[in-house]
Order: structure tokens, then C-alpha cells, then sequence
């Protein structure tokens, strides 16, 4: 066996003929998205994440989804498009996310919920992660309704101010950075994750499993936005978050598209029996999770300033 001396000299020879070492610096947008899928290797959720983050990526068509608790607190209702997640606490529900319409709200969410046993009477929020309306287009119903409080981030209120979407909430309350929401035995976190939008919002928040509590964040919009300038300050973003979320022990992942990180197909999992729970993926593969989305988007941004020059953009939605 050669020395560990041996090793580490042969391994600072510089390669032969002129072939560049594996971690050699990306120079096209190619070597992002190859280093990113070299980083996500077998692991699925790693994997639909790159495919999420590519540009040309393909929505899934529309399918109604079981609704079903994928945590003892949690329910997920929605359509294979969009979902919306119920944080259950000890005095209402935190709804994360309304889908697309007052009929969504009616005809997905509400039943949803009472399919899995949660009274929607109780919904006490509705949480808009992000101004676009595959996430609040229900909410309005679900506050005329039960009386719930809609929030959001002042940047995204503005933003639908301005572009006034068909089903947009009126404006209520505001979520401020690392502002906290109590609700009987659960706090809430919001962080402010703009990029995808100016004022979307990642919540991180306890999960329960089996009694066992876990933390996990919601990434409140994953599809890369269409201007460079918009996609940096997602990177940023992306960069500020992996470390936060090692400081609360970020160890389980959701996504309010669950097409973007397999989490549809960990639904159908936990709802077939497994065992152990698909969505705590722990605090090391969360981090690479989140080096999956860094390298991804600095590829998107290389290939924006490569499609200058051409004069071509790239469009986007959701
Ligand atoms: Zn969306
Ligand atoms: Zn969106």
C-alpha cells in the first residue's frame, strides 16, 4: 500500500496532455450543470432538483394528487403542478400556500383536508411563499371563509399590487425576515429567499414524525427567474440560506412544487408504507440539496451571459 506521502504527491501532479482535473473551474454553462449532476450522483431528489433547475425544463401535466400527512403535523393537498402544505398546531392550522383559485380552494383544498382529518374551520393563516398565483390564488376564499389572515412579503404584496393578477389577495399582513408566527405548540420562521421572486419566503419550521421532531425548511419558489439580475440575488440567496439552515439543523426539505425535488414521488412512498420517512433526508444531504441549487444557478447565470451576445432569453413561469 503506498504511503499517504506517496498519495498526496501523485495527487498534485499536474495531468498529462493537457486534460483538466475534475475540480477545475467551469467555464461553460455545461460544466455547471455536469458538476451539478456529478454532486446529485444516484440520489433522487438531487436529481430531480437539477432537472428542475434546468432550462428546459418540462412542467408536469395536471393530475390530482391523494392528499395525505407526510408528517404527523403536515398535510400536503394539491395537484401534481402546485401543492399547498398544512402545518397542524395544537390551536389552528398554518396553511402554506393556496394553489391557483377560489375554486382550488374549494374543490382541492378544503376537501383535502377534511379527507386527512383536518378540520379546514381552523386554518388560521394562509402563507403565500411567493406572489405568484399558483400559491395564493385560493387564499382570498379560504379568508372570506374561515375568517384566516393572509400572509406575505411586503416586496411580493407590491409586486401583485402593481401587477394586479387575476385572484390576488387584498392586502393583509406583511412577513418580515426571520420574523417568527406562534400558533399553539409550533413557531414558524420566515426567511426572506428573494430570487425567484422579490419577496418569496422559505419557512422553516418543526416536523413531527412518529413523535420524533425534525426541522425542515419549505423552499418558497425554486424555478430560476428570467433576468441575470434576478437569478444573482436567488444565488445569494441560495448561499445564505445553506448556512442558516446548518445553524437550525435543517434536516428535512419540502417544496411547494413537488415535481422540483421528487417529492411527489415521496408522498407515494410514505402513502405505500415506508417506513422511514423519505423527507428527512438529514442535515448533510440537505446541505448538498442546497449546493445542487448553487451550482445549477451559476450555470444559468453563465449561459444568461452567454445568450447576450445572441440576443435570445430564456422564458419562465410558476
Ligand atoms: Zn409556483
Ligand atoms: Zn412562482
Amino acid at each position: 500500500m503506498p504511503s499517504r506521502r506517496t498519495v498526496l504527491a501523485a495527487a498534485l501532479l499536474p495531468l498529462a496532455g493537457g486534460a483538466r482535473p475534475a475540480s477545475a473551474a467551469p467555464k461553460t454553462a455545461q460544466d455547471y450543470y455536469d458538476r451539478a449532476a456529478k454532486l446529485a450522483g444516484d440520489d433522487p431528489v438531487l436529481k430531480a432538483l437539477v432537472k428542475a433547475l434546468s432550462p428546459d425544463l418540462q412542467m408536469p401535466a395536471v393530475q390530482p394528487v391523494k392528499p395525505f400527512k407526510i408528517f404527523d403535523n403536515v398535510a400536503v393537498v394539491g395537484t401534481t403542478f402546485v401543492q399547498a402544505m398544512a402545518l397542524l398546531t395544537s390551536k389552528g392550522v398554518i396553511l402554506i400556500d393556496a394553489m391557483g383559485s377560489p375554486d382550488d380552494a374549494r374543490k382541492i383544498i378544503i376537501p383535502g383536508l377534511r379527507a386527512v382529518g383536518v378540520n379546514p374551520t381552523h386554518i388560521k393563516y394562509v402563507v403565500a411563499a411567493h406572489g405568484h398565483d399558483d400559491h395564493f390564488g385560493g387564499a382570498q376564499y379560504l379568508a372570506d371563509t374561515y375568517g384566516a389572515r393572509v400572509m406575505m412579503h411586503k416586496a411580493d404584496w407590491d409586486l401583485i399590487a402593481k401587477e394586479r393578477p387575476e385572484h390576488a389577495p387584498k392586502r393583509d399582513l406583511e412577513i418580515t425576515d426571520g420574523q417568527k408566527l406562534t400558533l399553539g405548540d409550533a413557531t414558524i420562521v420566515f426567511h426572506h429567499r428573494p430570487g425567484h421572486t422579490p419577496g418569496t419566503v422559505s419557512p422553516v419550521f418543526p416536523v413531527r414524525w412518529k413523535g420524533r421532531r425534525h426541522t425542515a425548511i419549505l423552499w418558497g419558489g425554486t424555478n430560476p427567474p428570467a433576468t441575470t439580475a434576478a437569478k444573482r440575488t436567488y444565488l445569494s440567496s441560495v448561499r445564505t440560506a445553506a448556512v442558516a439552515m446548518r445553524k437550525a439543523g435543517v434536516d428535512v426539505e419540502l417544496n411547494n412544487h413537488g415535481g422540483a425535488d421528487y417529492g411527489l414521488t415521496r408522498i407515494e412512498q410514505l402513502r405505500a408504507g415506508a417506513t422511514k420517512n423519505p423527507f428527512i433526508i438529514g442535515p448533510a444531504r440537505t446541505q448538498r440539496f442546497m449546493k445542487v441549487m448553487e451550482t445549477m444557478l451559476r450555470g444559468r447565470i453563465l449561459q444568461d451571459q452567454q445568450k447576450a451576445a445572441s440576443g435570445r432569453s430564456t422564458p419562465t413561469c410558476c
